[in-house]
């Protein structure tokens, strides 16, 4: 079969699409990895429009309850599937006049659709200096809130000063003996509003112009050393637990050579209608060169592809 449409991703952007689709009765297929998306390991999300407060894992929930209540034989979810290729099929090879798409999971699964939209959101950077690779799981982590618990009455390191960071190291401090944050420049990323509010905690330290050369220890994280970039001085810090939060990467590898990507990787899309440089291929969220990524803006752009995606598909005016 070929449906109207493929979702990549179940985040905030994926979840919006699969809402409208649904919406719009456009067969969809849905294939995720996991559901949810980055934003499900919060413990604490406070902008999501019309909710003061709610955990990662609540809202990831309720966008699944929201798509499952609309779905009915219309959207289809394959949770658990990772999508490794997404190419163009020529038209000799299906009976359609227009641009066909195959779409490659791991599990050796082709589906094909009318249109694609790439939701596949982004990934932790990961540390790569010496004894990094090794002690991974072994006191060096990528997430507060699912390993804060552990570092109880320990002294840790959080790597990165931008609102990742700091929102990691809020967490951290109601577990922790001391958190301290490196930064790599001389003045933060992250909101001036958490910046002072975290600081403002006896426990927390931070270091500027700080970049991490190695971590080390035996069969555990014992400690690591950073250096000062203006001085370069090597020092020692010794902690239990490093918290990394260094940027992220974007889940776009399946459609290099397919669609245009920036110097980031990030795949460049017309900001009116989420096209991307392909007919047929649409991108919403963090997976896309918009400057802001934010739960709220990847619905909206998502929104946005669907209104688009629905007049290409039925009205033929793209
Ligand atoms: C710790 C943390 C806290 C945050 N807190 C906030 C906050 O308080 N407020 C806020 O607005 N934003 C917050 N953000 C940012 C927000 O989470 C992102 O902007 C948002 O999740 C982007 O949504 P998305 O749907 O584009 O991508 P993602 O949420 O990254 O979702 C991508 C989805 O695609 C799937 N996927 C990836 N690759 C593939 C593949 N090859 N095949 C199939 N499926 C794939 C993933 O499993 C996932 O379901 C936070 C981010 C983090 C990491």
């Amino acid at each position: 079969m070929i449906y109207d449409l493929i979702i990549v991703g179940s985040g905030p952007a994926g979840a919006a699409g699969a809402i409208y689709a649904a919406r719009k009765q456009l067969k969809t297929l849905m294939i995720t990895t996991d559901f949810g998306g980055q934003s499900s390991v919060s413990s604490d999300i406070q902008n999501w429009i019309g909710t003061p407060s709610i955990s990662g894992t609540n809202l990831s929930e309720n966008l699944k309850k929201h798509i499952l209540a609309y779905a009915d034989n219309i959207v289809n979810i394959k949770e658990g599937e990772k999508v490794v290729f997404v190419k163009k099929t020529t038209p000799s090879e299906v009976e359609e006049s227009r641009e066909i798409f195959s779409t490659t999971t791991d599990k050796k699964n082709v589906y094909q659709s009318k249109a694609v939209l790439i939701a596949a959101g982004s990934s932790r950077r990961k540390i790569t200096v010496p004894g990094a690779d090794r002690l991974e799981r072994k006191g060096i982590t990528y997430c507060a809130s699912c390993d804060g618990p552990i570092f109880a009455g320990q002294d840790v390191v959080v790597i990165g000063g931008g609102n990742a960071g700091f929102e990691t190291a809020a967490q951290l401090l109601a577990y922790c003996n001391s958190v301290t944050i490196l930064h790599h420049g001389d003045v933060f990323k992250a909101d001036p509003i958490i910046v002072e509010k975290v600081l403002k905690n006896p426990k927390m330290k931070a270091l500027f112009n700080a970049e991490t050369v190695e971590i080390y220890g035996e069969t555990f994280v014992e400690g690591m050393k950073y250096k000062d970039k203006k001085t370069n001085e090597i020092h020692d810090l010794k902690v239990k637990g490093i918290f990394v939060e260094i940027g992220q990467i974007p889940n776009t590898v399946f459609v290099k050579g397919l669609v245009d990507l920036d110097e980031y990787n990030r795949i460049k899309i017309d900001p009116w209608t989420q096209k991307t440089s392909t007919p047929g291929i649409w991108a919403a969220g963090d997976c896309t060169n918009i400057l802001y990524h934010q739960n709220n803006i990847a619905t909206g752009d998502a929104v946005k592809a669907l209104e688009n995606i629905y007049l290409y598909l039925y009205a033929r005016t793209t």
